[in-house]
């Protein structure tokens, strides 16, 4: 058997065995099998899915390609979410602090974004100062002391998922529900905790774009979890619309810090409500209804900003440098009517292109760069009305002649 008959069964539809799955990917992290081998790979897996016990097999190989953390030093039930990406996607940056506030340990690895979405570490990042590369030992003492840490893969946690999931985003095969599955779940058992709720965003900004399609990613992920004796919970959220107003690195820490503080509402506040308060069921044991009190009272008296505040004093953030860029744009709407529509999608790419965002791995951000929507689903909007600003970076390579802002809204 070699890389070429493993490819062509799964070209085939047919299902591959733990040897063969063992002698791709293993292969291709060995350096025996190419680029381009493993791209048709996953191209055939992508067309062709898999079964769940392909999925268990390829989430084990992952696990077991780096090192596994070990958290049970830390006392009590810790807690993790992640999302499968989005735009404007700042839960985390709220949700950790909330949970944390309330006394459930809040341990968080975090990716870089790619492509039209963004990733947490980026948003860190937009911090001067702010430490993303803690090492396992600063993970484990920074959350015994202060119930938080949020920090970037380490090179030896699923280092092969890492190397997948680049060239899956090379390869438009960054989608695929059972490669999602595996990826997200392989980072989830590694990083130890014991109980995990994972966002699955549905919608133009978000890799899955059918609910069917998210209901079977979530029931994959659930039987992974169960497979390592963790719990893992599930929401579907919507991303046909960003997240919130802002997006862009510093501008997302900006709202999440307003959310913290009670100053921000609509539908960010109820993700970030629905997902705290299902990790404080799980990490406490307590009802729903008890759980949503206390990440209310956590916002309204001060402590879950507070925590916010801890964390990044703790990996040595200075918040008070956070920076947008100085030079704006405005866009005007030049239609009336009812905004029934803000592209996900369409938002996610001008944020990249005004220098939010990455098409490789090596790109350089502009942490102040970004979009900022200045109107709600459903308002009225008039002629010359604005309706988003844009914050324009120094490596930006947005150009109103190719790109226009207006197909990101609908107006009626
Ligand atoms: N996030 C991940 O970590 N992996 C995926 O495959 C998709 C989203």
């Amino acid at each position: 058997m070699d890389i070429i008959d493993v490819i062509k069964d799964k070209q085939a539809g047919k299902n591959l065995s733990r040897e063969e799955l063992d002698l791709a990917f293993n292969g291709y992290i060995k350096g025996s099998v190419a680029n381009y081998q493993m791209a048709a790979l996953l191209m055939a897996i992508c067309i062709n899915g898999m079964s769940d016990e392909e999925v268990f097999d390829l989430t084990d190989l992952f696990i077991n390609s780096g090192e596994v953390l070990d958290l049970s030093s830390i006392p009590g039930v810790k807690v993790d979410k992640h999302s499968t990406g989005g735009v404007g996607d700042k839960v985390t940056l709220i949700v950790g602090p909330i949970v944390a506030s309330c006394g459930v340990p809040f341990a968080k690895m975090c990716g870089r974004g790619l492509g039209h979405t963004g990733g947490t570490i980026d948003k860190l990042e937009s911090i001067p100062g702010f430490n993303v590369s803690l090492k396992p030992e600063e993970f484990i003492n920074q959350i015994k002391n202060i119930g938080i840490a949020i920090t970037s893969q380490t090179g030896d946690l699923t280092p092969m998922d890492k190397e997948i999931y680049s060239l899956r985003d090379a390869t438009g095969t960054a989608n695929s529900v059972p490669l999602i599955a595996s990826s997200v779940m392989s980072k989830k058992i590694a990083s130890g905790a014991d109980k995990i709720i994972i966002d699955i965003t549905l919608g133009s900004g978000a890799l899955i774009q059918d609910r069917e399609e998210a209901e079977h990613l979530s029931e994959l992920m659930k039987k992974i979890g169960e497979k390592y004796n963790r719990e893992v919970r599930t929401i579907i959220s919507d991303m046909d619309t960003p997240l919130g107003h802002n997006i862009g690195n510093a501008l997302e820490i900006i709202e999440a810090m307003e959310v913290l503080q009670g100053k921000s509402h609509g539908y960010i506040l109820e993700v970030c409500r629905d997902i705290a308060s299902e990790l404080l069921t799980m990490g406490k044991n307590i009802s729903k209804e008890d759980a949503l009190s206390l990440v209310d009272d956590s916002i309204a008296n001060g402590t879950a900003y507070q925590k916010f505040l801890q964390l990044v004093k703790y990996q040595h953030g200075r918040i008070e440098e956070v920076k947008v860029s100085n030079k704006t744009k405005k866009i005007k709407s030049n239609v009336s009517g009812i905004l029934k529509k803000i592209d996900s999608y369409k938002i996610g790419v001008i944020s990249g292109k005004l220098g939010a965002g990455r098409r490789s791995l090596e790109d350089a951000l502009d942490y102040g760069a970004g979009v900022k929507l200045e109107k709600e689903l459903g308002e009225e909007v008039k002629v010359g009305d604005t309706l988003c600003t844009l914050y324009v970076g120094s490596n930006s390579t947005f150009n109103d002649d190719d790109v226009d802002v207006m197909e990101a809204f609908v107006i009626k």
